[in-house]
C-alpha cells in the first residue's frame, strides 16, 4: 500500500475535444511547481498521481494548492490489487490508526465491469469495519471519518482527507496575454484573475525615472514575483515614459493628460503584445474608479488599439479587489507609498468625458510615434521569479 496524493481536474473534464493538451499541461505545471520536492507524476483522463519520495505531503499539498486546474487534492493510500478481501484488510489496517465512532464509506467505481456496484462494496467494507471494530457505527449524515474508496482498473485507492484546489484552467492553455502591471492594488488581482482562466501572462510596467524611484520598479517586481507562483515564471517588460510623459506634460492641455497618456500605454502595450505573441491585453480597470475608468475614457482611451482588452476587475468593487489582494498576498506589497508614473502627472481636473477628436488634435502636437518606437527599442526585458531575492540582483 502506498501512501499518494490524488489530483481532481474538475472543470476540466468537461473539455473533451482538447483533453489531452489540457492534462499535458497540467501535469507539467504540477510538475514544474513541485521541482524541488522529489516527485513523480502520472496521469490518466479522470486523475492525477503524485508519487513522493520523502514524507512532504503537507508542502506538497500547500504548493499544489496554487496550480490552476486542480478542482480537490486529496491523501490516498493505493493498493496495487482490487480483490476485495485485500481491500478489506488494509482498509482495516488504516482505519484502526484512526480515532473515531461513527463513518461513513463511500465508493467511486470506474471500473464498471467490477462483481459487485458502488453501493454493494461500500456496504462490504462497511460491514468488515463493524465486525472488526469495537463500538462503531454507520452514520451517513454525519460521520466523524469518511471513507472514501475509488475502485480503478488495477487498483483501488482509499482516502479520509481532503483539500479544495484553487480550480480554473492549466495556465498556458488558454494562450498568452500582457498584463499592463502597475504598483497599485487592481492590476496584480486583474493578472491573478486571468491566469486562473488559463492565460499565461507577461507583463508591462511603464516607468518614468527620476521622476518614479527604483522602489516604486522593485514594488511591481515584486508584485510580479508574486504573480509568477501561479503563472510559472513572470517575463516583465518595462518601458521607460518618461520622454512621452514630459512631452505630453508641456504640450497638452492639462485636462487630458491622463487620457493621452494612457492613449499612449495602450499602443505600447499592444505593439509589445503582438511581439511576444499575445493575444490580449488586460489591466486592472474598473468602471467608475477614477476619470479614466468612465465609460467615454474607457472608449476613447480603448480606441487606439484592436486587440482585445480584457478588464478582470471591471465590476468590481474596490472592497472586493481587497479582498481578494489580501488573499493572493499582494495587498501589503501594493499600499507600500511609491509614486508611480499616473500619480506624478495627475492634474487637478481630469476630463471626464474625453473626446476622441480632441485627442487626436492634441496628439498632433507631440512626435509621439517617433516616441513610441524609441520606447520600444529601448525597452528592457527582466525575467522575475517567484524568488524575490534573485531579481534584487538585477537592480
Ligand atoms: P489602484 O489600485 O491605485 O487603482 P491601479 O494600478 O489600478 O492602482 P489606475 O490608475 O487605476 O491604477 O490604473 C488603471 C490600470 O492601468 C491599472 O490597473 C494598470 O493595469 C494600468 N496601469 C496604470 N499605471 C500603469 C503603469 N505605470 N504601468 C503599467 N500599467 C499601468
Ligand atoms: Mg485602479
Amino acid at each position: 500500500m502506498e501512501k499518494i496524493i490524488l489530483i481532481k481536474y474538475g472543470e476540466l473534464s468537461t473539455k473533451k475535444a482538447n483533453i489531452n493538451f489540457f492534462l499535458k499541461t497540467l501535469k507539467d505545471n504540477v510538475e514544474r511547481s513541485l521541482k524541488t520536492e522529489d516527485v513523480t507524476v502520472n496521469y490518466d483522463k479522470g486523475r492525477m498521481f503524485v508519487s513522493l519520495n520523502k514524507d512532504n505531503f503537507d508542502l506538497v499539498v500547500e504548493k499544489l494548492k496554487k496550480v490552476f486546474g486542480i478542482h480537490e487534492i486529496v491523501i490516498g493510500y493505493k493498493i496495487e490489487d482490487t480483490d476485495l478481501n485485500a481491500i478489506k484488510s488494509h482498509l482495516l489496517t488504516l482505519a484502526q490508526e484512526k480515532e473515531f465512532k461513527t463513518f461513513k464509506v463511500e465508493t467511486k467505481r470506474s471500473d464498471k465491469t467490477y462483481h459487485l456496484n458502488s453501493m454493494e462494496i461500500s456496504r462490504t467494507l462497511g460491514a468488515h469495519l463493524l465486525k472488526n471494530i469495537e463500538g462503531l457505527k454507520v452514520d451517513v449524515h454525519n460521520p466523524e471519518l469518511n471513507i472514501n474508496v475509488e475502485l480503478r482498473k488495477n487498483a483501488c485507492i482509499i482516502y479520509f482527507e481532503r483539500y479544495e484546489g484553487i480550480g480554473g484552467y492549466p495556465v498556458g492553455t488558454l494562450g498568452k496575454g500582457l498584463l499592463m502591471l502597475s504598483g497599485g492594488i487592481d492590476s496584480p488581482v486583474a493578472g491573478y484573475l486571468a491566469i486562473k482562466r488559463g492565460v499565461k501572462l507577461e507583463g508591462i510596467y511603464f516607468e518614468s525615472p527620476p521622476h518614479t524611484s527604483v522602489a516604486a520598479k522593485n514594488k511591481v517586481m515584486d508584485l510580479a514575483s508574486k504573480l509568477a507562483v501561479y503563472n510559472n515564471d513572470f517575463k516583465l517588460h518595462v518601458i521607460n515614459f518618461t520622454e512621452i510623459q514630459e512631452a505630453i506634460f508641456k504640450n497638452i492641455p492639462h485636462e487630458y493628460l491622463i487620457t493621452i497618456m494612457r492613449r499612449m500605454m495602450y499602443r505600447i502595450s499592444a505593439i509589445i503584445a503582438k511581439n511576444n505573441r499575445g493575444h490580449i491585453l488586460v489591466n486592472g480597470e474598473s468602471i467608475g474608479q477614477v476619470a479614466s475608468q468612465t465609460l467615454t475614457s474607457m472608449e476613447v482611451i480603448n480606441s487606439v488599439v484592436n486587440i482585445p482588452v480584457i478588464r478582470p476587475v471591471a465590476c468590481f468593487d474596490k472592497t472586493e479587489i481587497i479582498k481578494l489582494a489580501k488573499e493572493i498576498d499582494t495587498y501589503e506589497t501594493s499600499i507600500l507609498p511609491f509614486e508611480d508614473c499616473c500619480t506624478i502627472f495627475v492634474p487637478e481636473h481630469p476630463v471626464i468625458n474625453p473626446e476622441k477628436i480632441k485627442c487626436e488634435e492634441y496628439e498632433k502636437l507631440i512626435p509621439w510615434e517617433e516616441l513610441i518606437y524609441k520606447a520600444i527599442k529601448n525597452h528592457e526585458v527582466i525575467k522575475v521569479s517567484d524568488k524575490k531575492e534573485q531579481y534584487n540582483e538585477l537592480l
